[in-house]
């Protein structure tokens, strides 16, 4: 008899009849996902399964308020953004509102997505300091479109860069004490002695640092925290050599830190350029960058600048309903208490499973790197991709991340409860406790 599995098979073969090569799929079996609901997903079986990897999502699946704004706004005027309304100064203040006191972060480009924020942020530094070089740290994934994919760094993701990348991109050591270059304590000075080094070398080829541009807490990688005054070493390099500081909070900002709202304020620093995107929208498409009214006036000398449906009147109002709600849900708070609680179960499971080499992150960004041996962190890839497979049979949906795809990625809607939080790491302890 056909199956629910028959029918997910045909939806795939289906889906590679018509898709590109290059179009990523997750899972040997994957489930067909009909609907979501707060932190939980629901198959055509009408089997629920708990998110943990759905970061767009960061209020929750299916937000009611969401929704009725959406649906409110789209029967009132849905339209592009040429003509005077008053939700796109007011969704842009509150952006604003959200950066530090003290910085000249005072003005908002909007867009659609991750991707064309990196592309804008890159068209602003260049424009503002009239040069070109970026410096992107290696196995860093920033977006698909020409200037994003640029600078993605990882070679999972960008297999052919060395051959392509074009010669304003220079990429730097990544600073991962766990498994980079430098390991250990005391690895932020060797770390920031290269990168001065680079920029030395920069300079003396004639190409002067337009940008410095990184995550401010390695999420490609699985949520791998920067060496303490590494992000401030950096940007005091950067700036003294008279380049411009992009932090791309993508992924880890917009309160999925618990402790910080932003990434870079882990740190202690301010950029001069932010993107940002993902939870924007909690699913419909909003990206954007902040900056100072400096940078942003600069890209006036390219000419006028304009996206149909950025800041259009439908995205900001599904905006500023976010922000609301994340403030109403106190989604802040329960990132961290819920992502300390996360990270003490996974911690207490590296105790017991020697396959766990080290669980990175922090507030509800956390990454469980599976490696074969401690010493030599040799990646246990084919490990963790059939561990998440058999997390989907016991209704987790987990997926690995890192450019040697051995680390778990834990960055769940920020609603995630205690409850489900503690049930997830008991599955894990039971998969896990199978033998590997
Ligand atoms: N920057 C980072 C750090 C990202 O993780 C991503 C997406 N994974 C992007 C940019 C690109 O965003 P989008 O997929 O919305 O274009």
């Amino acid at each position: 008899s056909f199956t629910q599995q028959d029918e997910a098979a045909e939806e795939v073969e289906r889906r590679n009849r018509i898709f590109a090569a290059a179009q990523e799929r997750y899972y040997e079996h994957p489930p067909q996902i009909q609907r979501g609901w707060r932190h939980h997903l629901v198959d055509t079986t009408g089997r629920a399964y708990i998110d943990m990897v759905n970061n767009v999502a960061g209020l929750g699946h299916g937000h009611p308020k969401i929704a009725a704004v959406a649906n409110r706004q789209l029967r009132t005027l849905a339209t592009n953004s040429r003509f005077l309304f008053r939700e796109l100064a007011e969704y842009s203040e509150a952006l604003l509102a959200l950066m530090p006191e003290d910085s000249d972060l005072d003005t908002v480009l909007l867009v659609n997505s991750g991707s064309e924020a990196v592309d804008l942020a890159i068209r602003l530094a260049q424009a503002a300091t009239g040069r070109r070089t970026v410096i992107a740290l290696r196995e860093a994934y920033h977006g698909w479109t020409m200037a994003s994919d640029a600078v993605t760094t990882s070679a999972y993701d960008n297999p052919f860069a060395l051959a392509t990348r074009p010669d304003w991109v220079h990429v730097a050591d990544v600073p991962n004490r766990f498994r980079g270059t430098y390991r250990g304590e005391g690895t932020t000075a060797p770390y920031l002695a290269d990168l001065a080094d680079d920029i030395e070398d920069l300079q003396r080829d004639d190409r002067e640092v337009a940008a410095f541009l990184c995550e401010s807490i390695l999420g490609n990688a699985g949520g791998v925290l920067l060496p303490e005054g590494y992000l401030a070493g950096a940007y005091a390099q950067v700036r003294a050599a008279g380049g411009l500081c992009i932090a791309d909070e993508v992924q880890v900002g917009f309160g999925r830190m618990g402790s910080s709202f932003w990434g870079f304020e882990q740190s202690g620093v301010i950029p001069d350029i932010v993107t940002i995107a993902k939870p924007m929208g909690n699913g419909f498409p909003i990206g954007g960058v902040i900056t100072s009214k400096r940078i942003a006036d600069a890209l006036a000398t390219q000419g006028q600048f304009f996206s149909s449906a950025g800041g259009s009147t439908l995205s900001c109002a599904v905006g500023l309903a976010v922000l609301d709600a994340m403030v109403e849900d106190d989604l802040q708070r329960n990132a961290r208490d819920i992502g300390a609680r996360l990270a003490d179960g996974l911690r207490g499971l590296a105790a017991r499973h020697p396959l766990i080499g080290v669980v990175h992150g922090e507030g509800l960004y956390l990454g469980v790197e599976l490696v074969r041996d401690r010493e030599s962190m040799e990646p246990a890839a084919t490990e963790a991709a059939a561990i998440c497979e058999r997390l989907r049979e016991l209704g987790v949906i987990v997926l690995t991340t890192s450019e040697r795809s051995n680390v778990l990625k834990i960055k769940p809607p920020l609603c995630l409860t205690a409850q489900s939080a503690d049930h997830v790491v008991a599955m894990l302890d039971r998969v896990l406790s199978e033998g590997w």
